[in-house]
């Protein structure tokens, strides 16, 4: 099993810690779980089990820090996230391996995985300062009744604390494409990383960290999503849960409270080859959309409807997949 991380500040021993108020911590309940190479069915890394006490500290200190964070200028928050999608892409392959070590992303996926997580917390930044920059200016003549006596601006606020969980296939990039967005526009973030995937993640963290956000701004909390997703996502403090996964969404949207949910799941890819397609390409892109990455991607062709007249494609696919 790996006992050394490329930041020795976020493992103790042979188990990572955790993230909260800017340093890395271990947890009170003295457990941890295990993270199981998929190529060899060991275990390769170990993540800290978070207690309900310790989840409930970081939703405090998130809510704290998100006032003065809701209020430091627009241009520094896109500043320190241009500043940790450098030093996210300037470590891409040490986290690229644990991908590749947790998640068994072939090597050079891995890789192209935390580039563009890197590039889309800039896009981010940079979308950001144009979007939340933006307000509107409303009169109130627009209809029967009504004079030009009252002017009203409306700007973009942010919700909170936004409770930000990934899926295993992609844990760095779908957290990032949480992460980003939140940050950006004001609000603080707890992750709640997939357990296989969570020291991809916790690496990822750090490199905000190293970046310089303030205290609170950006937690991860370590644990089992069966064991302390509950409560993190029914916790009264999370103003806004963004989730990306499977049917857990399903379940997660049925307990949370009234707050606003961002929920992408399991995904339908059709795709469709009609008679006069180029159907050596369309072979070729059936199976590459199909089997790259184990089929693990959420992307991943699923059905494929064929015009009757190419019906021998279909029996070549249905003769691949079995
Ligand atoms: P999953 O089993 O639904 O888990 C997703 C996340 O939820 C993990 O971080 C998991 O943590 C956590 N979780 C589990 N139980 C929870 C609970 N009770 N409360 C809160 N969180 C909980 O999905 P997955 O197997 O990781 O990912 C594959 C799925 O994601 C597929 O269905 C795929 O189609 C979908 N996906 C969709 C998109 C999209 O953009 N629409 C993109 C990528 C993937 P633990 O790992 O600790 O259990």
């Amino acid at each position: 099993m790996a006992g050394t991380a490329t930041f020795a500040e976020i493992i103790d021993g042979d188990v990572f810690k955790y993230y909260a108020g800017c340093e890395w911590k271990k947890s009170s309940s003295g457990k941890s779980v295990p993270i199981i190479n998929p190529t060899t069915g060991k275990t390769h890394f170990k993540v800290q089990a978070c207690t309900q006490e310790e989840v409930d500290w970081i939703i405090e200190s998130a809510k704290t820090a998100q006032k003065s964070w809701a209020k430091t200028p627009l241009w520094k928050r896109a500043e320190l996230l241009h500043k940790a999608a450098a030093i996210l892409k300037e470590h891409k392959a040490p986290i690229a391996e644990c991908l590749v070590k947790e998640i068994a992303k072939p090597a050079k996926d891995a890789v192209k995985e935390v580039v563009r997580s890197g590039d889309l917390v800039s896009y981010c930044a940079e979308e950001g300062v144009r979007i939340l920059g933006e307000g509107k200016f409303l009169v109130s003549d627009s209809f029967p009744g009504n004079e030009r006596t009252k002017y009203c601006l409306t700007s973009k606020i942010p919700l909170g604390v936004v409770l930000a969980i990934p899926p295993f296939n992609y844990p760095v990039n779908l957290a990032v494409s949480k992460i980003g967005p939140a940050l950006i526009a004001g609000n603080s973030l707890v992750l709640k990383p997939p357990t296989q995937g969570a020291v991809a993640a916790l690496h990822m963290v750090h490199c905000f960290h190293l970046a310089g956000f303030p205290k609170g701004v950006i937690s991860c909390v370590t644990g089992k999503g069966s064991e302390i997703g509950d409560f993190l996502t029914m916790h009264p403090g999370v103003n806004c849960i963004s989730f990306t996964g499977g049917d857990t969404g399903i379940a997660i949207s049925k307990k949370a409270g009234m707050i606003p949910l961002q929920m992408e799941l399991g995904g339908k890819d059709a795709c469709i080859v009609l008679e006069d397609a180029d159907l050596d390409l369309a072979a070729a892109n059936i199976v590459k959309g199909g089997f790259s990455y184990s089929g693990q991607r959420c992307t991943a062709v699923k059905v494929v409807l064929v015009m009757e007249s190419v019906e021998w494609l279909r029996k070549s696919i249905l003769k691949l997949q079995n």
